[in-house]
This record gives structure tokens, sequence and C-alpha cells, in this order.
């Protein structure tokens, strides 16, 4: 733990869905909450104490709602892919037909991948991003549509420089009856501080983390809009998926969505906006072009840019192994049509919320972002590199106050 601690402590974190959560989250899950177990709901348990961790798990619940407008909140998931399974649980039974966006051109494994639960229980018509400008297709996704009449529309993604239109996804929906989900895990964050669109007014059911640009706990959320199907998600979860809840977590979560609805948070979702978009502008310098770099999508309004090494001396592994001789952690990923496998890849995810609760601004990103450019040449002085990743966390202390990693 002490080595992990240093880790943190001495690189520059830039995968797009991690962030440091704060001191408070951490000591929420290191008590006794851990000890409890709690079956049920706050006031409706299979276990007796279970008087104060339903204050926890009401605070969770109510701040969460208010927090995003919702009028449901099941916060006992304990994974974003637990929240979606439930999700789906609620809604559809197996053999039913589900529309989500390819893992090979963004989504996520819970998305409809052939071998997660998603892909075995379901039938799954995927949806691809355009060609040429690498936007959601929404004339395939109306088109499968109609073709397929899926029982869930899936909206959301793990590796998309873009914000999606949910109410043109509503409307698909709408006109094929089928429901639509949309999983905001990578950008609740900024749907908190309303520098995202909220999907809440769309869709049927809302599923998120709260680990990413969130920043909280490692943990899932439920949320609708309306009560409508209140009672299958909550039993969808427990008992369908779950036994007892993570009640540690739960306050985690729960200190979560009181730091969320602050001006702070709102200020730090914006510096992530402010880096990425910097980030994306340096990467399409003439210098990076000339290494063959370009960006998918060719820039980003979110939290992250993807980086298309298709062109490069580079690979997406040689790239994430470049960047993290010099102290910089990202993910090498696959683009759009990527011809090399998915260990190797062509491109590299790069995202800013970790970044950013470090505290960093414009001027440090605007550093950060020449340094990946840099080292992204085909050849380059890693040393030198190293030296300004280290000068930038120096500058930007992380838990100064833990001690082992505790
Ligand atoms: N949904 C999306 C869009 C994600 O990107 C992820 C994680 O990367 C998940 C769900 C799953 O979250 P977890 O890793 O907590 O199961």
């Amino acid at each position: 733990m002490g080595a992990e601690l240093g880790r943190q402590q001495n690189t520059l974190e830039m995968i797009a869905s991690e962030n440091f959560a704060p001191q408070a989250v951490l000591q929420a899950q290191g008590s006794v909450l851990t000890n409890k177990y709690a079956e049920g709901y706050p006031g409706r348990r299979y276990y007796g104490g279970c008087e104060h961790v339903d204050v926890v798990e009401q605070l969770a619940i109510d701040r969460v709602k208010a927090l995003f407008g919702a009028s449901f909140a099941n916060v006992q998931p304990h994974s974003g892919a637990q929240a979606n399974a439930a999700a789906m649980h609620a809604l559809l039974s197996p053999g039913d037909t589900i529309m989500g966006l390819d893992l090979a051109h963004g989504g996520h494994l819970t998305h409809g991948m052939r071998i997660n639960f998603s892909g075995k229980l379901y039938n799954v018509v995927p949806y691809h991003v355009r060609e040429d400008d690498h936007r959601v297709d929404m004339d395939e996704v109306a088109r499968l549509a109609r073709e397929n009449r899926p029982k869930l529309i899936v909206a959301g993604w793990s590796a998309y420089p873009r914000q999606l239109d949910f109410a043109r996804f509503r409307e698909i929906a709408d006109e094929v009856g089928a429901y639509l989900m949309v999983d905001m895990a990578h950008f609740a964050g900024l749907v908190a501080a309303g520098l995202h669109p909220s999907p809440l007014p769309y869709a049927d059911v809302v599923t998120t983390t709260t680990h990413k640009t969130l920043g909280g706990p490692r943990g899932g959320v439920i949320l609708s809009a309306s009560e409508e199907f209140a009672k299958k998600f909550n039993s969808a979860v427990f008992p369908g998926q779950q036994g007892g809840p993570l009640e540690h977590v739960i306050a985690g979560k729960a200190v979560l969505f009181k730091l969320a609805a602050t001006p702070e948070f709102a200020d730090r979702q914006q510096r992530t906006l402010d880096g990425a978009r910097i980030i994306a502008e340096r990467l399409l310098q003439d210098d990076a072009r000339a290494a063959g770099v370009s960006l998918v999508s060719g820039g980003t309004d979110v939290h992250l840019v993807l980086v298309d090494l298709r062109h490069s001396e580079l690979d997406g592994k040689q790239a994430e192994d470049r960047l993290h001789t010099i102290g910089i952690t990202v993910n090498r990923n696959a683009v759009p049509n990527d011809p090399r496998p998915p260990m190797t890849t062509s491109g590299l995810r790069i995202g800013t919320p970790a970044l950013a609760t470090r505290g960093f601004t414009t001027t440090e990103f605007t550093e950060v972002a020449d340094i990946i450019a840099t080292a992204l040449q085909p050849t380059t002085d890693t040393e030198a590199l190293r030296d300004r990743v280290e000068a930038l966390t120096r500058k930007f202390p992380l838990y100064p106050n833990l001690n082992g990693g505790l």
C-alpha cells in the first residue's frame, strides 16, 4: 500500500476512468461500517442493528437524487458493471434484443460484449461511429432499431471524446418501443457540475459509477427521473444481483454526493474539461501531425482525448510504455477500425480528471500537453521529460497526510 501511495504521488495519473478520492471518502471506506450486514433497504432490512446504516444509506440516496434531479436512486450496486446488470435485469428477459455502442468503437463490456453477461444473456445488435468523423452514427442507430426492434438501447461509452445526442436516442427508442438506458459512468461528474447535458430527462434509467469524473469511492448507482420502475430496480439489485450492501462504500458515496454539489467541485470539472481541450489542441499541432499523431473525432468536448497512432511509428503499447517511462500513466486503447490486436492497439486514451483533482490548472495542463506531444515524437529525451513530470508532481503534493497508504 505504501508503494502504491508513492506511485500515485510521484507520477501523473492520466487514465481517463481514474481519480483521487478525497481523504474523507477513504476514511468512510476504512470505517467500522465495513462490518455490518444490511440486506434490504433503509427501514426494510433482513438483519437487526441497521438503525445507523439506515441513516447512512438514506443520506446517500437523498443527496444523489438532489444532485442529479432524480426521483429514484439505488446506491447499492458494488460497481458500474453491477449497476448495468441490475438495470438490464429489471427491464429485460434473457433472449431480449439490446443495442449498444460496439466495444471496439468506444462502448463498455456491459453494453453487449460477446463474453460479458450482457452478450451472453441478450441478443446484441451493436451500433458504431462513422468512419469519417468518428461520431456515433445516429442514422445507423435508427436503421438498426427499426430492423431489430430492440427492447432496450444503451447510450454511453468508455472511450469516446464527444457528447451523445440523448434527445435523438429517445426519439429512436420511442419509435420502436424500446427502453433507453444511459450509462453516464464516464461523464457523471461533468453532468453534476452542469457542464454536460443531463440524460435524466431522456432516459428510462441512468447508471453511473462513482469513481471516475465523480471522483468518489469505487461503486455504482442506478437513477431514474420517475419512480415507475423503482421496485423493479431495487429488487434487481437485491436480491436479484447482490447480497449485503457495502455500507462503508455507501458512506463514501454520501460524502461524495455532498462534495459534488459544491462550487469547488464544479471548478474542478471545468479544469478537467480545460485540460482535455489543451491536450487536444497541442496534439493537433504540426510537430505532432508530422509524427503521425492525430485525434479520434479531431478533438474533444469531454474529459479525455483518444489519440490515433495508426500513422505513427509508435503503436498503442509502445506509446503507453514510453509515457510510463517518464512517469505518466495512461492506457492504450483501440481506435475505431483499429488494424492492431487489443493487446497492442493503435491508440491512447488520455484523461484529465485525476490531475484536475490534484489541483492542475490551464498552466500545468499546458506543460503536460507539451510533455506528451514531445514524448510521442519518434525519438525523444526521456530523461528530460521525466524531470519535467517530477517538477509537476512536486508542485501539487498528493495526500500529504497519508502514511503508508492509510
Ligand atoms: N460503464 C462504463 C461506461 C464504464 O466505462 C465502466 C468502467 O470502465 C463501467 C460501466 C463499469 O464500471 P466498474 O468497473 O465499476 O464495474
